[in-house]
């Protein structure tokens, strides 16, 4: 069993509150990866040019990903992101998007990528995902990630694609805008009419929300005192959701299934948002990853006892 992101591979400048950047590892496919780490195998696909170097190489397989199908596209240059985040790190300003190899990208996926038997279409053009789709035709689970950039210029291909897959996980602004719907939970039903069974908004700081045909689920995010950057925070709930998802091959993908996977999801996403880009998450431990799941289960449950309510 194993999991395949395609998505980017990036290096990213980023200038937090707390400090900044110049350049680190980064790009969507880079954070899911580290995260589904904890989990099964997952294969990147992706493009990267020749500034991307050994040392970057070797952060993901310490983590036993598999970086077969990163795609070295020779004299080109990886994809560069600079974002900067003010005092509310729910709202960040993009200053730099640089595609380099990214700009012409068409994922080549190898018979083990191809063979996956779970999905993560991260955040790229969405006729590209439609491809990718097509060709994981053995997957139990696709999940598919987007961005305004995709929703404001190719709206249509996104929902076309979005009927291939199982799940869609997008910001909760993203969703609302993408379905014209201001409202988050007939947001999720008019995107669930378009194909998916499970809907899942990112709602930053806030937690995430998931729709499925059984109901709905929500959980805060786990309460840091420490936050330092929140960049891949997105990538790495989709790493800890789908990564719980890909560790549960055999039985039904039910509610309750997802709803730990919601768990997992908002831990990753929690340690990843300690510190710089990957830099929390490549130094994570499976312990800490059970310990903040038991944390988690701690404070989100409650114990009803029934109350003389006044008329
Ligand atoms: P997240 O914070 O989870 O939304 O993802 C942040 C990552 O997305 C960063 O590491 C960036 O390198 C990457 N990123 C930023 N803009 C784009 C874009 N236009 N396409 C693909 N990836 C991007």
């Amino acid at each position: 069993m194993s999991v395949t992101v395609v998505g980017s591979i990036a290096f990213d400048a980023v200038m937090t509150p707390f400090g900044a950047r110049e350049r680190m590892l980064g790009g969507s496919a880079v954070h899911f990866a580290l995260a589904a780490s904890f989990f099964d195998t997952v294969h990147v696909v992706g493009p990267v040019g020749d500034d991307f170097g050994e040392q970057e190489y070797a952060v993901l397989r310490a983590r036993g990903v598999n970086v077969d199908d990163i795609e070295h596209v020779r004299g080109g240059r990886t994809f560069f992101w600079r974002g900067e985040y003010g005092w509310d790190l729910n709202e960040r300003r993009t200053l730099d998007t640089q595609l380099n190899v990214f700009g012409e990208f068409r994922p080549k996926l190898s018979e083990h990528s191809r063979s996956a038997d779970v999905v993560f279409l991260a955040n790229i053009q969405p006729d590209l995902q439609r491809e990718v789709r097509a060709q994981c035709s053995a997957a139990r689970f696709v999940a598919l990630d987007s961005m305004n950039l995709w929703i404001e210029t190719a709206r249509d291909s996104l929902i076309e694609t979005i009927g291939c897959v199982d799940c869609l996980i997008l910001n909760d602004a993203e969703l609302r805008e993408l379905t014209r719907e201001p409202n988050l939970v007939r947001a999720a039903r008019r995107a669930r009419d378009w194909g998916p069974r499970v809907i899942v908004a990112k709602q930053g700081a806030y937690g995430a929300a998931m729709f499925t045909d059984e109901g709905f689920f929500g959980l805060p995010a786990f309460p840091l005192e420490t936050v330092i950057d929140p960049t891949g925070a997105g990538d790495c709930f989709a790493g800890g959701f789908i990564g719980y998802v890909a560790a549960h091959p055999d039985g039904e993908l039910d509610h309750e299934l997802l709803c730990r996977a919601m768990a997992y999801g908002t831990v990753l996403a929690s340690y990843n948002v300690e510190d710089f880009g990957v830099e929390r998450v490549a130094r994570l431990t499976s312990d800490e990853v059970s310990e903040r799941v038991t944390d988690l289960q701690r404070i989100t449950r409650f114990i009803e006892k029934p109350v003389a309510l006044r008329n």
